[in-house]
């Protein structure tokens, strides 16, 4: 076990590597660092460590991936003598969680909280980074790891008199730290992605009377959620390798699950409605993978989209009700889909109504109130369940320029270019961790996580042997990997709907598919095939001569 604090540059008070973020990319990135002998900072703008697990405390909120999975697997020790209680961690769980790993890795002393980066500039004569950070201080390092997070930058939406509403307002990924207490209020609950979904069940229980307003209906399928036995942690850990092993080659979301041997119109109707309704009574999000070709075949998809649509119907007692709930507007599965406890049966309560605001928008908010259609609907408190500036949101927030001053931002404008998700040209020793172009968020981010902590990781150590000043994304690479993530993902039904994962929640920002949708074992086959090749496709320079060289 590595420790000791990282010591930075006697003369020159410089680091090897700066990391941008305490959750768990940059933990596990800090750790794998110290144990190959490089000196690292990381900054994190919250007050603790555990990243969206830090800021995400709404209620109902816990991991839609099973605790048993989404989890390190870089120390069999932890995994072996963790207990997670439920097949779903809760927030809080997962956040003590992050915190036992931060102590038992001793990997505070290198981390500096409740400070953001504000710039990073890279300095092409010194061939290392510059980054300021808020406390107004500017450190050199000769790398820099975004280990922003991919949902990280929570969004308030640009609505009509939002700042005239008296009561409180709050976002479910920016939730107080105290307690927040809605008995006896009314409150007004805005977006019915997983955030809204989760936590709906839970505010209608105290709530005295709960308004949920829907622009999108969407997919949800129960998580049938509950206490792990010993006999089931037990299992998983006699299994660990070879679940592991599964997690991270075969299965292509980075979660060990039976996989599916055909497509869904290889069936009969009784046959697939049979499997439906076995993985429907199992819940998670394994749902979507009974068949091989719901993201790729609409006909296919339609049967599992309609399976679910009536067990809307039959679980909504009101039928004006169902008919709203029922998603129609994009193809299951496409965006992300959402694992409830409850949440369709929440609109049977009688303190619980729904308002569709796709038909009719939100007029304004006024004072003690949402006005849709001219009713005021009135409400004591909001929650803003709007969900993020997805992927590149937090790394857009950081002045990041590069060789000859380009701004990132700019760069990116008409959407993010990367090599592999993990470099992006023009600006050299900048790695991201589950970036844009990589499986990232369409997989188990943990399993993503450590394949690129540790894929940069093995790059360093390679550099240090070589003498390497700097390497970067080739730009032809780097186009044609950006083409390779478009081709494959429109071979898919995923750009049809609306979605995160298209920017287009946000207004304004290009429409372009962000994650790799390959799945994580081709996408690991590919990175280590190209560091194989000796870095194909990246650019670098020797530290001494300065003398630039396409590699491979
Ligand atoms: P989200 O999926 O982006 O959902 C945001 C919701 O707010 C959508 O219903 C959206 O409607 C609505 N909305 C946004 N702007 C609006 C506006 N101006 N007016 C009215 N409605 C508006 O965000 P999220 O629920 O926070 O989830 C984001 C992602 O975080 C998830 O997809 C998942 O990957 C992750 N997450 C995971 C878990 C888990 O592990 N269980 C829990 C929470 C979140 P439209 O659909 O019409 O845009």
């Amino acid at each position: 076990m590595s420790s000791a604090q990282s010591s930075p540059d006697p003369t020159t008070g410089a680091y090897d590597v700066v990391i941008v973020g305490a959750g768990f990319a940059g933990m596990y990135m800090l750790h794998r660092l110290r144990g190959l002998g490089f000196s690292a900072r990381v900054y994190e703008q919250g007050g603790g460590v555990g990243g969206t697990w830090y800021w995400n405390r709404y209620p109902g909120a816990r991991c839609d991936v099973e605790s048993m999975q989404y989890s390190y697997s870089f120390s069999d020790e932890l995994q072996q003598e963790w207990d997670w209680s439920e097949r779903y961690a809760p927030q809080p769980e997962i956040l003590k969680y992050a915190n036992h790993v931060a102590d038992r890795f001793d990997l505070r002393s290198d981390i500096q909280f409740n400070t953001r980066v504000e710039r990073a500039a890279f300095d092409e004569r010194a061939n290392s980074w510059s980054v300021t950070t808020s406390d107004g201080k500017t450190v050199q390092a000769q790398f820099i790891v975004l280990a922003t997070g991919c949902l990280s930058n929570a969004r308030n939406p640009d609505i009509k008199g939002l700042e005239n509403f008296k009561g409180a307002v709050y976002h479910t990924g920016n939730w107080p730290h105290e307690s927040v207490d809605f008995t006896g209020l009314r409150v007004g609950l805005i977006g019915t992605g997983s955030s809204g979904i989760q936590s709906a069940p839970i505010i209608a229980e105290h709530a005295k009377h709960l308004t949920v307003f829907q622009r999108t209906a969407n997919f949800s399928i129960p998580a049938r959620n509950g206490a792990l036995t010993d006999e089931e942690r037990d299992a998983f850990r006699k299994n660990y390798p070879e679940i592991r092993r599964f997690a991270r080659e075969v299965a292509r979301n980075g979660i060990y699950a039976e996989q599916p041997d055909r497509g869904a119109l290889d069936d009969s109707e009784d046959a697939r409605r049979a499997k439906f309704k076995a993985r429907w009574d199992r819940g998670g999000l394994t749902f979507m993978y009974v068949y091989n070709n719901l993201g790729l075949d609409l006909a296919a998809n339609d049967s599992a989209a309609n399976y679910v649509r009536g067990k809307i119907t039959e679980i909504v007692k009101d039928s004006t009700t169902a008919k709203l709930l029922q998603p129609n507007s994009h193809p299951i599965g496409t965006k992300r889909i959402c694992i409830d406890t409850d949440y369709f049966a929440t609109f049977n309560r009688p303190n619980v109504s729904l308002v569709d605001i796709k038909t009719n928008p939100i007029q304004e908010i006024t004072a003690n109130a949402v006005r849709v259609a001219g009713a005021d609907h009135e409400v004591d408190a909001l929650v803003m369940a709007t969900g993020f500036d997805a992927m590149t949101g937090s790394v857009a927030k950081i002045d990041i320029s590069g060789r000859g001053g380009e701004m990132l931002n700019q760069k990116w404008a008409e959407g993010p270019k990367t090599y592999l998700g993990l470099m992006t040209a023009g600006f050299p020793n900048l790695f991201i961790i589950t970036g844009p172009g990589s499986p990232s968020v369409l997989s188990n981010m943990i399993v993503s996580i450590e394949q690129h902590v540790d894929w940069i990781a093995d790059c360093l150590v390679h550099m240090r042997k070589q003498g390497l000043a700097t390497m970067e994304a080739g730009r032809e690479a780097e186009e044609k990997w950006v083409a390779h993530v478009n081709e494959v993902a429109h071979g898919t039904l995923y750009p049809q709907a609306n979605s995160w994962y298209m920017g287009a929640n946000i207004p304004g920002k290009p429409r372009i598919f962000m994650p790799y949708i390959g799945g994580v074992g081709v996408y690991r086959r590919i990175c280590d095939e190209v560091a194989a090749k000796g870095y194909e496709g990246f650019v670098t320079e020797a530290e001494v001569q300065s003398r630039r060289v396409v590699t491979g």
